[in-house]
């Protein structure tokens, strides 16, 4: 009797061993556009069409494996599929199949629907682990279970020991784990990172473009924008040219601020990893060789790697150890109001108004502006940590819960109390000012501390240590900051608290 496989949008990877299990005469793939997975939030609609279209030409290239596929475009299904177990019902009442294949999802809501299935449906139903990750869920269970303070650090060392990725004899390649005190650079406004590849539109993906313009008209993003690698060959192809251009300055300007450029050499590859099309073992090892032959020095090599066998690894552990409740945490109690320029872009602000143009025209801002500029603006001014979250899920263009959560609650807005960051990753202008050129642009000064040409973040910082105080004298990483403060006057202090305030009054017109 033949089987049948449900595919989601994010599980085109043409490795997963299922693959090899499916009779191509017999077995039956279903993909499906679904209006439950385009409306949760108001996705971008450049992330909706990059799926779209990569499903459709992971559909077409399985077809041309031989696979038979049963491909339900979003124009089929919004009339009447709401979502997946619908579209599973109406497959399973037309056909008698022996057994239902899943590959577990990239988060709870589905996850939890995917086990109910297992537990009450009459069909044999199997989940299968992922296969865009290095570990599976149950190793990163044990992993983090075993553990009072399960920092990325030791994460990292204990990934890069089980891959043997940078490894020689047992030790690290250049004697050392981590070499981020050479990635650090301040933004040169000499230098040109080369423009990354990008890909025409075919006639599938017009059709999808089409398709999301006219159907998702008030979702975020502008499709003038797309230039994206649709198949796996392409995002391969997106691999290289990073590899090649981009990988050798990676890490030397992984944490600086262009006013002008919000890719500079940085990947743009995370869409391509977390929809399966790259796999990120392939995509270390690229790093590796580059760093062997020469072609890229080891703190950019080190750095990329890092960020992916360590961080991607490490927020995915974090989401499915934390379950379902992480996503209700909220440690600083943070609930204003976003203001509405997080829809336009139009603040002030120059750092926060070309991080938010750019993450809301193309779907893209780099870890920076998402870490220090708009999220350390959410931390400080103590915004509403669900709404900021959905906000993240929304406009990038790589965003999956398991990914896009750990990242913003735990990293960006502390919501977690420290569990995920040892500190809270809070800045001043100071920053923002170091690490690039926004400042000379802005109508604001990182220099002035009070009064209507100081930058906002400024008064903001030292009303965040103010506010949290009790909290943060628990973390030895803050006495230096909390020194800081308590050295001001007292007048000095109430004349920052008083401004701060008054931003705080009228965020929305900074
Ligand atoms: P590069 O700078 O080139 O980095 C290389 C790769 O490392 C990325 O492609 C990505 O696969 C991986 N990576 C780097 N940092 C992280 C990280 N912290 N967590 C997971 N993977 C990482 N990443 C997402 O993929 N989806 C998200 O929804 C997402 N939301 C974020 C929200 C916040 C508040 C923050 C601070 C970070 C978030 N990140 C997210 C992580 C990171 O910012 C993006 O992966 C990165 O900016 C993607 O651009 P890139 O491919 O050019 O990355």
């Amino acid at each position: 009797m033949s089987q049948l496989l449900l595919l989601l949008g994010d599980q085109l990877d043409h490795h997963h061993p299922i693959f090899q299990s499916l009779d191509t005469v017999q077995d039956t793939i279903i993909m499906a556009e679904l209006v439950s997975e385009t409306h949760y939030v108001p996705h971008n609609k450049l992330k909706i069409a990059l799926i779209f279209s990569a499903m459709r030409h992971f559909a077409d290239e399985l077809k041309q494996r031989g696979f038979k596929v049963s491909y339900y475009p979003y124009e089929d299904t919004e009339g009447w599929c709401a979502d997946f177990k619908q579209l599973l019902e109406k497959q399973l009442s037309e056909k008698t199949y022996q057994s239902l294949h899943l590959i577990e999802a990239g988060e709870h809501r589905l996850q939890e629907q995917f086990l109910h299935w297992q537990q009450s449906w009459s069909i044999e139903v199997k989940i299968h682990p992922a296969s865009h990750f290095f570990f599976s869920v149950r190793q990163m269970q044990d992993w983090f279970g075993g553990r009072k303070a399960p920092r990325m650090e030791h994460f990292y060392r204990w990934a890069r020991q089980k891959t043997g990725l940078l490894m020689q004899g047992g030790e690290p390649e250049g004697g050392q784990y981590n070499f981020d005190k050479h990635n650090r650079e301040p933004w040169d406004a000499n230098k040109t990172p080369p423009p990354p590849i990008t890909f025409p539109i075919d006639s599938s993906t017009q059709n999808v473009l089409e398709l999301v313009e006219e159907r998702f008209a008030d979702f975020p993003g502008q499709l003038k924008h797309f230039d994206f690698a649709v198949t796996t060959k392409q995002a391969e192809q997106a691999l290289q040219d990073f590899i090649e251009h981009r990988l050798p300055e990676f890490g030397a300007y992984q944490d600086a601020l262009s006013d002008k450029n919000s890719k500079l050499y940085h990947s743009l590859l995370s869409a391509y990893i977390n929809l399966g099309q790259l796999n990120p073992m392939a995509v270390c090892q690229a790093a590796e060789r580059a760093y062997y032959e020469g072609k890229a020095p080891l703190n950019a090599v080190e750095g990329f790697i890092r960020q992916i066998l360590g961080w991607r690894e490490y927020v995915r552990g974090i989401y499915w150890w934390q379950g379902k409740d992480y996503a209700d945490r909220n440690a600083l109690r943070a609930t204003r109001a976003l203001p509405d320029w997080f829809w336009s872009g139009n603040t002030q602000m120059r750092c926060l108004q070309k991080a938010i143009q750019s993450s809301l025209e193309s779907a893209y801002a780099h870890h920076i502006q998402r870490l220090m500029v708009i999220g350390n603006f959410a931390l400080l001014a103590g915004l509403d940590v669900k709404a900021v979250c959905q906000w993240y899920l929304a406009v990038y263009i790589d965003a999956f819960e398991w990914v896009e959560l750990p990242n913003t609650l735990g990293m960006a807005l502390y919501g977690d109390g420290g569990l995920l960051a040892s500190k809270p990753y809070a800045a001043s202008g100071r920053y923002i000012h170091k690490m690039g050129n926004h400042c000379q642009h802005c109508r604001y000064k990182p220099t002035r501390m009070t009064g209507p040409d100081a930058c906002p973040y400024n008064a903001l910082y030292w009303h965040f240590i103010h506010r949290h105080r009790e909290r943060l004298e628990k973390n030895r990483r803050m006495g230096l900051m909390l020194s800081q403060w308590q050295k001001k006057s007292n007048e000095e202090q109430q004349a920052i608290l008083d401004w701060a305030e008054h931003n705080l009054g009228t965020l929305s017109q900074l």
